[in-house]
C-alpha cells in the first residue's frame, strides 16, 4: 500500500516527547481540545456552504459524536466538518512549524498548566496524554479519504484509505488508549470530562443515536448542530 512517512517538525516532536513523558494529572483536557477542533471543522464547512451550498452534499447532517469501542480500547471522536485533504494532514498535523509550540513548552517549564495547550495552537497533540497511538481518518470535499497515523517517536504516516467505510465528509479521530487510561471508554468518565467549563455553555444533549458504520458501537454523546437556514 502507498504509505508515506513524514518526520514531525523538530519542535512538535519535542512537544510530543514532553506530553508523553511528563506527569500530568489533568489529562481529561484532551477531550475538549479534540472536540474544539471538531467544532471548528463544522464551523468551516458551514461557512463554506454559505457561498457554495453544494459543499454540504457530501454529508448534510452536521454533528460531533463520541464513540467508545471497548473491544479495541479505542475512543473515537467523529465529526462531519470540513475534513482534511492529504496536504492539510501533512501540513497541519506535523510538518509546519507553529509559533506556539516553543512558547507552550517554555510556559510549561515555568509552571503553566497543560490545560493551556489550546491557547498555543497545538491542542491536537494533547491526544497523546491518553493515547499511545492516534489515527485521523479524514475526507475533504476536494480529495480522497486518507489515514494519518502516529505513535509519536518523531514520525507519522499517511495512507490512502482503502479499509474504512467512507466518511462522506469530515474526520474521525481514533485514540488507541494507553493501558492506564481505559477509563475514558466509560460513559461516566467522558461525561465528567465534558462537563468542564468549556462545554458547559453548550447544551449537552444525550442521544441514543445508533451508527451502524462504527462497529455497531453506540455514541454516548452526540451534539447535533443547528441546521442551516
Ligand atoms: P488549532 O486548533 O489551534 O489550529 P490544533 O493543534 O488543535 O491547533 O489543530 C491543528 C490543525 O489541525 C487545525 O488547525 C486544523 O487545521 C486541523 N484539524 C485538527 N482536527 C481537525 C478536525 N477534526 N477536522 C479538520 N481539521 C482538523
Ligand atoms: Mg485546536
Amino acid at each position: 500500500m502507498a504509505t508515506e512517512s513524514f518526520g514531525f517538525q523538530a519542535e512538535i516532536s519535542q512537544l510530543l516527547d514532553l506530553i508523553i513523558n511528563t506527569f500530568y494529572s489533568n489529562k481529561e483536557i484532551f477531550l475538549r481540545e479534540i472536540i474544539s477542533n471538531a467544532s471548528d471543522a463544522l464551523d468551516k464547512i458551514r461557512y463554506a456552504s454559505l457561498t457554495d451550498p453544494t459543499a454540504l452534499d457530501s454529508e448534510k447532517e452536521l454533528y460531533i459524536r463520541i464513540i467508545p469501542d471497548k473491544e479495541n480500547k479505542l475512543l473515537i471522536i467523529r465529526d462531519t466538518g470540513v475534513g482534511m485533504t492529504k496536504a492539510d494532514m501533512v501540513n497541519n498535523l506535523g510538518t509546519i512549524a507553529k509559533s506556539g509550540t516553543k512558547g507552550f513548552m517554555e510556559a510549561l517549564t515555568s509552571g503553566a498548566d497543560i490545560s493551556m495547550i489550546g491557547q498555543f495552537g497545538v491542542g491536537f497533540y494533547s491526544a497523546y496524554l491518553v493515547a499511545e497511538r492516534v489515527q485521523v481518518v479524514s475526507k475533504h470535499n476536494d480529495d480522497e479519504q486518507y489515514i494519518w497515523e502516529s505513535a509519536a517517536g518523531g514520525t507519522f504516516t499517511i495512507t490512502p484509505d482503502t479499509v474504512n467505510p467512507p466518511l462522506g465528509r469530515g474526520s474521525e479521530i481514533r485514540l488507541y488508549l494507553k493501558e492506564d487510561q481505559l477509563e475514558y471508554l466509560e460513559e461516566k468518565k467522558i461525561k465528567k470530562a465534558l462537563r468542564l467549563e468549556y462545554l458547559e455553555e453548550k447544551k449537552i444533549k444525550e442521544q441514543e443515536t445508533s451508527n451502524e458504520e462504527l462497529n455497531k458501537t453506540k455514541p454516548i454523546w452526540t451534539r447535533n448542530l443547528r441546521r442551516l437556514p
